[in-house]
């Protein structure tokens, strides 16, 4: 897909969001324990294990490209404290919810050694879009340096190119 581009005027071709449907800790349960542990939507995945649950929305995190008009965008899953779960689905359908909650990031990112223990900030929107995240700045991580200091147009290109091989999208390079 082309589109006339508003930045430099010229025709794009339309970058697809890499999106998870659901989190790495999801994806590696078994397909039993998808079913007797698992609650799985759209925005919303708990697990519950037997000693403990965890709660997972699903949220955007744009990375920015350095030689290119357009950024790339992630759909990526974060687990959230059971606090800031209840408070998001509380306000899912609240257009006017504008709020911050900590977030463990819960993607695996392909081209990076395990990006699941990255600290975030998840912001909510205002309107029906997803919360967007951002990593801590500070954590020691090659994924959130080049969240900050952007990739290359050929490297977004390389990713998405290898993420729409593996056509199941959700794959996690495991
Ligand atoms: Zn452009």
């Amino acid at each position: 897909m082309k589109y006339k581009c508003s930045c430099c005027g010229q025709e794009h071709d339309e970058w697809p969001a890499l999106t998870f449907y659901t989190p790495t800790p999801y994806n590696d349960l078994t397909e039993n324990e998808k079913k007797t542990l698992g609650q799985i939507g759209n925005d919303f995945c708990v697990i519950t294990y037997p000693n403990q649950t965890e709660r997972f929305i699903r949220c955007t995190l744009t990375q920015k490209v350095i030689d290119h008009c357009d950024n790339l965008e992630y759909g990526i899953w974060v687990s959230v404290s059971e606090k800031s779960y209840q408070d998001y689905y509380d306000n899912f359908e609240n257009n006017n919810h504008v709020t911050e909650y900590f977030g463990w990031l819960c993607s695996r990112i392909p081209v990076y050694e395990d990006t699941l223990s990255v600290p975030t900030t998840v912001l909510t929107k205002a309107g029906n879009s997803r919360p967007e995240v951002f990593p801590h700045k500070d954590f020691d991580h090659p994924f959130v340096k080049d969240y900050y200091v952007g990739i290359t147009k050929a490297e977004a290109e390389r990713r998405i190119k290898s993420m729409l091989k593996n056509t199941g999208q959700h794959s996690d390079n495991e």
